[in-house]
């Protein structure tokens, strides 16, 4: 196995060798998200970049840890710490506990991360289960001197701490830039700098999320949170720590900053951002109207769609670009993505009816190795894939007998197959999927066919029995005057 991994390092801005910590495990921290709506594709990117990182790794043998938190308190409408809580925000509108909303949308989010085959992280915090973390970060961050409270709200001093530390040097902003581009807002008067932010903030009498605290009854900053579970999961120091390119700044800025603080030294080694999805050029945004949740690709229901697109399509869509390049929807490139998707589903079949012949006209080596180098390369998921169908294209010809390969050739470059297109890219055949549906409904059929009969034979009791075992497997059984009927209960 070919173990050199490149990863591109957004810190140096160069593509950096991995080698990880002298840790039991390869530590991996992702921002996930802050669950107040339906997940959209912006969502899926960062889940399924990370997700081929996740199984890259551990296809590499490496144990990796992965840390993706729910942000469920502490993420205002804006990034200059004013506005409501995005949560307590839904809530009020709809009349609900936040964390009905909080349960509800990570539900979804969940059922949307499983549809696109995405693999659960090791452990998935949330902000609101870590407020005595978040608090003792920062006692340390104050005692370091790098925090100062005015009327019960806590601020990091960025100014103090950009005396000794570059702060803005993974964004490559500077202080200066930021002093003069940023605005000054109404209610910003408690902050020494406007480019300050918050580590803890006092409730307003309105707000429902809060906590007691030495400061006092208020809640966390957003961009603390991160730092806190990070450190609590991961070690003051850790391997990765990914997210989207939008989170660069200011959120990921003053995770370094925090935890430099606090710390006394830097935590993460690989910081690494994918890029972001446009949707016909535009950027998304709720007022813009191409705010497209998963839910509406997967069904086709928004007008912007043409037709609903699989969770594979989606899938298959994203990785079909490299996760550091813009991606740009458009119904004419998804639907490209699904027959592209469905040539490789073809391939992979075509690949188990093949037959070995003596001699091999097909260099499986030389392909293990650009497979290996494109993931080696920066997780290089657009290279890798172009093999796969260069592939596909000479199983193609050895279906038409014009190639041919031996019986250890044959063997090796199903489980290179397998492993690159299943393991790796993390596909699933949906087609496959499906006829397990159907298979599930014969056997359903084939149940009630033996029940019909029981029944004509007054068999009562073996009647009942199938009746009420499907029951439990959540499958109703009506009978009607023809016979019966059946639905799978939701
Ligand atoms: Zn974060």
């Amino acid at each position: 196995m070919q173990k050199d991994l490149f990863v591109y390092n957004t810190l140096s801005r160069t593509k950096e060798k991995f080698e990880p910590l002298a840790a039991p495990f390869v530590g991996l921290y992702v921002c996930g998200p802050t669950v107040y709506g339906d997940a959209h594709l912006g969502h899926a990117r960062p889940a399924i970049t990370f997700d081929l990182l996740f199984r890259w790794l551990k296809h590499l043998e490496y144990k990796v840890r992965y840390v993706r938190n729910i942000t469920d308190v502490g993420h205002l409408e804006n990034d200059a710490d004013e506005g409501e809580d995005k949560i307590a925000k839904k809530a009020r509108l709809d009349q609900l506990e936040p964390m009905e909303v909080v349960q509800y949308f990570s539900d979804r989010y969940h059922e949307n991360m499983e549809s696109l085959n995405v693999l659960k992280p090791s452990i998935e915090p949330r902000a609101s289960g870590h407020i005595i973390e978040q608090q003792l970060m920062i006692e340390k961050i104050d005692q370091a001197g790098f925090a100062y409270t005015v009327d019960g709200s806590v601020y990091f001093d960025v100014e103090k701490y950009n005396r000794d530390h570059a702060y803005g040097k993974l964004s490559g902003r500077n202080i200066e830039d930021l002093q003069s581009n940023t605005r000054e807002l109404e209610g910003q008067d408690e902050k020494r700098n406007p480019f300050d932010f918050a580590l803890w903030k006092k409730a307003r009498p309105e707000h429902i999320m809060r906590w007691p605290s030495k400061w006092s009854d208020g809640f966390p900053g957003w961009h603390l949170e991160c730092s806190a579970m990070s450190t609590k999961y991961l070690g003051e120091q850790f391997d990765i720590h990914g997210g989207g390119m939008d989170l660069l700044f200011p959120h990921h800025e003053s995770e370094i900053a925090q935890s430099t603080a606090a710390n006394g030294t830097e935590s993460v080694k690989y910081w690494m951002h994918n890029n972001m999805i446009t949707i016909n050029g535009q950027k998304m945004g709720k007022s813009l109207g191409n705010f497209i949740t998963l839910e509406e690709f997967f069904t086709g229901s928004h007008k912007t769609l043409e037709k609903a697109y699989s969770p594979m399509t989606v899938r298959f869509f994203i990785l079909q670009a490299h996760y550091r390049s813009t991606v740009d929807f458009s119904n004419e490139a998804l639907q490209a993505s699904e027959k592209g998707f469905q040539r490789l589903m073809n391939g992979v079949q075509a690949l188990e009816k093949i037959k070995a012949g003596e001699v091999s006209t097909i260099d499986v080596k030389a392909f293990e190795d650009k497979c290996y180098a494109a993931m080696n390369d920066d997780l290089n998921s657009p290279i890798l894939i172009s093999h796969l169908f260069d592939m596909v294209r000479q199983i193609n010809s050895m279906a038409d007998g014009k190639e041919q390969i031996n019986q250890t050739d044959l063997d090796q470059l199903k489980k290179l197959f397998h492993t690159f297109v299943f393991d790796v890219l993390g596909l699933r055949d949906e087609a496959k999927q499906d006829s397990g549906n159907e298979k599930t409904a014969e056997l359903i059929e084939l149940l009630l066919r033996l029940r019909i009969e029981a029944k004509a034979n007054k068999d009562w009791s073996t009647c009942d029995k199938i009746r009420d075992s499907l029951k439990e497997l959540g499958i109703l059984v009506k009978d009607t005057k023809d016979g019966c009927e059946w639905e799978i209960l939701s």
